[in-house]
């Protein structure tokens, strides 16, 4: 069967034309604001109106939206609709304080699902798929956004939520699964449990394509869970602040990750000034809303750190790119006055073909100073070959060194010993006294 392209066809606009759509909706989100407590306040303080938003320039008049005015407004406040208008929450637990919620219209879901089918049929879904779903459902926003969106492409759906990974595999033989959406640990687990009962997934499934997301993970990574599985794999980003999965992915290009610029505005600020950095340079990426109902949110900072790739794609879409996230500010390690992410350590682990895809990052106090341990899951280990191991430990850490200029110390560790998390992985474990 013949399809179109496009999902929609505000996918294939030129600059000029998702600019002008920007600014109506801009204003038109501005305008609707008004009728949040929480904004009208904002601007008043300001001493803005909307009527002072003319061009899209005229953002940066905005003050930015924190995820602590989330918290402090908990549960309802920054709402611009009563809560008859809206159909559902979805809240993450914060680890201090009040947790944050968002709330959807019934408008709002559905464009949701949306924005997920237009990212799923950019990477070739079509309605003879079979969608299988490993996220959690629930207040994870990786179940239902999925769900919905890969419904709307008209896929055939399994809703097989998180855990119970031979269920899966049997799901995946039995239900002929083609697309699968992971995030890339559990990928990589589903791997294992694959090899350990003698699947091939090259030869035993009809697996074709993966969608990975909702944590940071390498091009190494990505690299290791494709040939793994024999798949694509796609990078997925969102939040549940910008309803979830749908925000900004990757087309069949894999060289970025296209946000969809109609229905946000991107900016990259540096985290600590808030002025917008040069074009290419990594920042803090700030999001603006254009088309919710329940929620907006003008110029949310979303604290993930990024950049926004130069030039054009190949693939004719001229919504921009985002690079690989870099982490998120919040993630990033201070030691002995070193700044560090996670991200930078995965690099250098991934590039050894020996090592299997767990770490486990520790940060501890000894003798009042501070250390790092990086435990990381060999693919075979073999204390026959002593020597080997000795030599693979040394040059692992000097590449470690050389990346983020402190010397951890690192431990080969077997196969599965290290604590596997339904959810998004843990990856560090911080356990330094707090003066
Ligand atoms: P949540 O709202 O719980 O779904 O978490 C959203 C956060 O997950 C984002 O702010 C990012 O920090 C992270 N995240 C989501 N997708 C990706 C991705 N593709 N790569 C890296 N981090 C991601
Ligand atoms: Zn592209």
């Amino acid at each position: 069967m013949s399809y179109p392209t496009f999902f929609n066809p505000e996918e294939s606009y030129s600059r000029s034309e998702i600019e002008a759509l920007q600014l109506d909706r801009l204003q038109a989100t501005v305008k609707h604001c008004m009728h949040s407590p929480f904004y009208r306040e904002r601007f008043r303080q300001a001493g803005l109106t909307p009527a002072d938003i003319r061009t899209l320039d005229d953002l940066r008049k905005i003050p930015f939206t924190t995820k602590q005015d989330l918290r402090d407004t908990y549960p309802f406040g920054i709402a611009s609709v009563p809560l008859d208008k809206c159909v559902r929450l979805h809240s993450s637990s914060g680890t201090t304080g009040n947790p944050t919620v968002i709330l959807h219209s019934q408008k709002d879901l559905d464009e949701w699902a949306n924005a997920v089918a237009r990212c799923l049929w950019m990477v070739g879904c079509r309605p003879e798929d079979v969608f299988q779903n490993t996220s959690g459902y629930g207040m994870f926003t990786g179940g239902l956004g999925f769900q919905y969106g890969a419904e709307k492409v008209g896929m055939l759906t399994v809703p097989a939520a998180a855990g119970n990974t031979l269920r899966q595999l049997k799901f995946f033989t039995d239900f002929g699964t083609t697309v699968v959406h992971a995030i890339p640990s559990y990928a990589a687990r589903l791997y294992e449990v694959m090899c350990e009962k003698g699947i091939d997934p090259r030869r035993d499934t009809r697996l074709r394509t993966l969608v990975i997301g909702a944590e940071p993970h390498s091009e190494d990574t990505r690299k290791r869970i494709e040939e793994m599985l024999g798949v694509k794999a796609y990078n997925s980003f969102g939040m549940s602040e910008m309803c979830g999965p749908g925000v900004a992915f990757e087309c069949p290009e894999q060289n970025g990750m296209h946000i969809w610029e109609d229905y946000y505005i991107v900016e990259i600020v540096n985290p600590d000034t808030l002025e917008p950095v040069p074009d290419g340079e990594v920042g803090e990426l700030v999001l603006t809303t254009l088309k919710r109902e329940a929620m907006p949110l003008l110029r949310y900072r979303t604290r993930d750190l990024t950049r926004i790739l130069p030039g054009e794609c190949p693939c004719g879409r001229h919504h921009i790119r985002l690079d690989r996230m870099k982490g998120r500010s919040d993630d990033m390690i201070i030691l002995k006055g070193v700044n560090i992410f996670p991200i930078q350590i995965e690099t250098i682990l991934m590039q050894f073909q020996e090592l299997a895809s767990d770490y486990l990052i520790t940060l501890e106090t000894v003798d009042g100073n501070d250390a790092m341990t990086v435990d990381v899951e060999m693919k075979d280990l073999s204390l026959d070959d002593y020597g080997k191991l000795q030599s693979l430990t040394r040059e692992i850490t000097r590449q470690l060194r050389d990346e983020i200029l402190i010397t951890p110390k690192v431990r080969l560790v077997p196969k599965n010993s290290l604590p596997k998390s339904e959810g998004k992985a843990v990856r560090v474990v911080d356990t330094r006294k707090k003066y």
